[in-house]
């Protein structure tokens, strides 16, 4: 088990992209840490230079306390189980799991140990002798992280893992990864452009856009208080409604309809005294009520909730209400927003104000 510190890291590669800029995080011992942003923002990079894959252009990494940022890859003991698995297809599941032991020239009693408590963590013990081939996708990757644990590695990274597997899969082989960092207590750092696998698995998350960290903060600090628009509409699914607001003369308008706001909100733009400001309301925090007129355009059932999409304040929006809510097309809904839940930004910055 190992603690980071990622110090004023920067990647510059060599056809001058600068793919991260000024990374900085303090990894405690035994956390789990995902990298969270859209394709292309320096999640992979980030990981592959905490793995010792690329060189370090600027800054420093530390783990526990010693400086690694040039340490070869082999020596940093840290393990990283990669999308496409890297099985070998011409070994049986038990060598692909030893591999790494064996050429280490490990005692092969030990090697036997290491690698049968490991599939057993892993629920692999019926398959050991078969080919890589003869598995499915679940449980191949399965072996992939059977391979990192026989290592005993000081830091698991992962590098979406769950992408090759279907939507069934992916769900239960989340929990699997869950489950095996509460068994084994390994600091671990995960990269995914999911959300919802940043918010499920993630004690603290980095948020991340075009090479830049946007937050750090545990899941919920994430979705309660997002620090500026791009996390708001990044974390939570479907994503936060986003109306642009107007503050003229003491009135106040939304997506230019003159509108009543809840009085925190006035408090906040009384404070700040912008012009523009962008309201955010999560689709979760809408409610039958009687405020505001949701027209609908298409209601989607899933059984314990319904998404009804239509236009709120002339805007496309989304709304999820509990239960089997039987709207249908040009039905004009009535609303209310929980108003402890209004989110408010400056339009300018993009910073959140509350
Ligand atoms: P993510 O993992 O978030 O999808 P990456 O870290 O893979 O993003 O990429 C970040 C940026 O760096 C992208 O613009 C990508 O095109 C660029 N990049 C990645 N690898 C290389 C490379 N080997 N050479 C040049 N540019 C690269």
């Amino acid at each position: 088990m190992a603690s980071l510190s990622l110090q004023h890291i920067d990647k510059i590669y060599d056809n001058n992209v600068q793919a991260v800029y000024d990374f900085n995080i303090d990894i405690k011992d035994g956390e789990f840490i995902v990298f969270v942003g859209p394709s292309g923002c320096g999640k992979s990079t980030t990981l592959r230079m905490v793995a010792g894959l690329e060189d370090i252009s600027a800054g420093k990494l530390l783990i526990d306390g010693k400086d690694c940022t040039t340490l070869p890859a082999k020596d940093r003991d840290i393990a990283m189980v990669f999308q496409n698995y890297a099985l070998y297809g011409h070994m049986t599941i038990y060598e692909n799991m030893a591999f790494s032991l064996m050429l280490a020239k490990e005692d092969k009693y030990v090697i036997h140990e290491k690698v049968m408590a490991a599939a057993e963590i892993l629920g692999l013990t019926q398959v050991l002798n078969r080919k890589p081939n003869q598995l499915s996708g679940g449980q191949r990757q399965r072996v992939a992280m059977g391979r990192a644990i026989v290592r005993n590695p000081k830091v698991f990274l992962f590098d979406e893992p769950l992408s090759n597997l279907d939507a069934k899969l992916r769900g239960s082989t989340r929990r699997e990864i869950k489950l095996l960092h509460k068994r084994l207590g390994t600091t671990m750092i995960y990269v995914t452009h999911d959300q919802t696998e940043a918010l499920t698995l993630a004690d603290r998350i980095v948020c991340m856009s075009m090479g830049h960290v946007q937050q750090i903060g545990t899941p919920l600090e994430l979705y309660d208080h997002p620090k500026n628009l791009f996390v708001a509409s990044f974390i939570g699914l479907p994503p936060m409604n986003l109306f642009s607001l107007k503050a003229e003369d003491g009135k106040y308008y939304v997506e230019g309809i003159e509108t009543h706001l809840p009085e925190r909100v006035v408090k906040a733009i009384k404070e700040t005294n912008k012009k523009e400001y962008v309201i955010g309301i999560r689709p979760e925090d809408i409610r039958l009520g009687n405020d505001f007129v949701l027209d609908v355009n298409l209601n989607e059932n899933t059984g314990h909730f319904t998404l009804t999409h239509g236009k709120l304040f002339g805007k496309t929006s989304v709304a999820k209400f509990r239960d089997w809510q039987r709207f249908d097309i040009g039905d004009q809904v009535k609303v209310s927003f929980d108003e402890e839940k209004v989110h408010l930004f400056d339009a300018e910055t993009t910073e959140a104000i509350l």
